[in-house]
């Protein structure tokens, strides 16, 4: 096992890797910005050190900064979280050179999965269904893009190659928006990832998104957990998960489940990911992405299987084996979280930073709270809106809605504004609460539009 380990990240998962850690044993070093240095994640380490100014640029992106900090400290492996490095394959690469141990996979399967082009390929190899699309990068003026996208069968949706946050992405209903919706794509593909390269796949009406968890050992051992559903989403990203998907019935989770386990087999992956699938309405199931990291949405899992996911994460990386295998896991309830954001829901969701006054987060039965705010903190301008991830678990999914429906209305958070309102909303809704909604309820039942 390591001795110390230092988080690349700030927030809510900084204070939640460091939580595994303690329980293992392992020292800790928290990295901040210089207007993080009231963090929780600060006072939780047992060290830290700041690694530059408020922007992330130079702080929890300046590798040079962040390596030093490692070797200064002494910290033999680096903990990513998600986001900021989580799937930099150059900063897997340089941590490998200077001796530190990155704790996720090889970076060859970051750079197999990050890139959306060669990830589909590898998973068509794999014998994984895709979703149909144009195997390869589209621009403006290709000669076949006309009938490409005919081919394919409109609508059709553009999507950034090395996407993320459902940036860079444009449905297109009709031939006479394909032009400009690729150059819009292209521009901000382009502004968010450094790479303008976008593709082309079929849109699939009303779908829903569910993704499985998968681990892997440096024996070659590959095991994947029930899924999580991701359907609730705002412009593509996700708002509320829950796990199991009322959607999926036993048969289909081990199907979709077997597919996962061979897309990370299919690049021996080491460590905790995740295996994202697009569900359409006849119960068809098609790989979108792999993503190499821990997820915001990991704890429903832990939740509803008892797995420590990040203990698990550092035990894998650390060299352990895999302790368990995916057909003697059993499904202990029904979880939901749902994301809290310092953004005013009803401003078009512009985000409110802030100093937070009073502050009551709810507890209670089956309740559970990842957060990193307090009362007197000041939530800064600079990075994600992230506030809190409220987590109810129940015995079964009503349970775990009225749960979360009674925890949502004890959340007091003075000074700043925060969605909470609008996830109790979301967990009244009769839709929501017959079972699993598509990837459209927000705009169709919630906004109106
Ligand atoms: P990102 O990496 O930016 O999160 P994803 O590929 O994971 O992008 O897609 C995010 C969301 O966008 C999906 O959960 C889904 O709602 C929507 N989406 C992506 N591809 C398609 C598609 N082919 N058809 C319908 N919706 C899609």
């Amino acid at each position: 096992m390591f001795k110390k380990v230092l988080i690349a990240n700030r927030g809510e998962i900084a204070c939640r890797v460091i939580r595994a850690c303690r329980e293992l044993g392992v020292k800790t070093v928290a990295i901040h910005s210089d207007v993080d240095r009231e963090s929780m994640h600060v006072k939780l380490a047992d060290q830290s050190i700041c690694v530059g100014p408020a922007s992330a640029t130079e702080s929890y992106l300046n590798i040079p900064s962040i390596i030093a900090a490692a070797e200064i400290s002494g910290a033999d492996a680096i903990h990513p979280g998600y986001g900021f490095l989580a799937e930099n394959t150059y900063f897997a690469e340089v941590c490998e050179a200077c001796g530190i141990k990155f704790i996720g996979p090889d970076k060859e399967s970051i750079e197999k999965m990050g890139d959306k082009i060669t990830a589909i390929e590898l998973m068509k190899k794999a014998g994984v269904p895709v979703v149909p699309g144009s195997n390869g990068p589209v621009n403006a003026d290709d000669a076949k893009l006309f009938s490409l996208a005919k081919k394919i069968g409109y609508p059709v949706i553009i999507k950034a190659t090395a996407g993320g946050g459902g940036k860079g992405m444009r449905i297109v209903n009709a031939e006479s928006e394909l032009k400009n919706a690729i150059a819009m794509a292209q521009a901000e593909a382009k502004a968010s990832f450094s790479n303008p390269e976008v593709y082309m796949e079929k849109y699939i009406e009303e779908p829903h998104h569910i993704e499985f968890q998968v681990l892997g050992d440096r024996f070659g051992k590959v095991a994947y957990l029930p899924e999580r559903d991701c359907s609730i989403q705002r412009r593509h990203q996700k708002l509320v998960e829950e796990s199991p998907s009322p959607l999926i019935s036993s048969a289909l989770r081990k199907k979709m489940g077997k597919a996962a386990k061979n897309a990370a087999a299919a690049v021996k992956y080491v460590t905790v990911g995740t295996v994202e699938f697009l569900v359409d309405k006849k119960g068809h199931f098609y790989f979108m992405e792999m993503n190499t990291r821990i997820q915001v949405e990991h704890p429903v899992t832990e939740m509803i299987t008892g797995i420590d996911l990040v203990k698990e994460q550092i035990r894998l990386a650390a060299g352990e084996k895999l302790s368990f295998n995916s057909e003697k896991i059993k499904i202990l309830g029904h979880a939901i979280e749902c994301r809290i954001n310092a953004e005013d829901p009803d401003k078009d969701f512009i985000a409110s930073p802030g100093k937070i006054g009073k502050l009551y987060l709810p507890g209670g039965p089956g309740i559970r709270v990842d957060t990193h705010v307090y009362s007197g903190y000041t939530i800064p301008p600079f990075y994600d809106s992230l506030i809190a991830k409220v987590i109810a678990l129940g015995a079964d999914r009503e349970e775990a809605i009225d749960r979360m429906s009674r925890a949502l209305r004890e959340v007091e958070i003075e000074g700043i504004k925060n969605t909470s309102s609008l996830h109790g909303k979301i967990m009244t809704n009769e839709h929501y609460r017959k079972g699993s909604v598509a990837t459209d309820f927000l705009p169709k039942y919630i906004f109106g539009r």
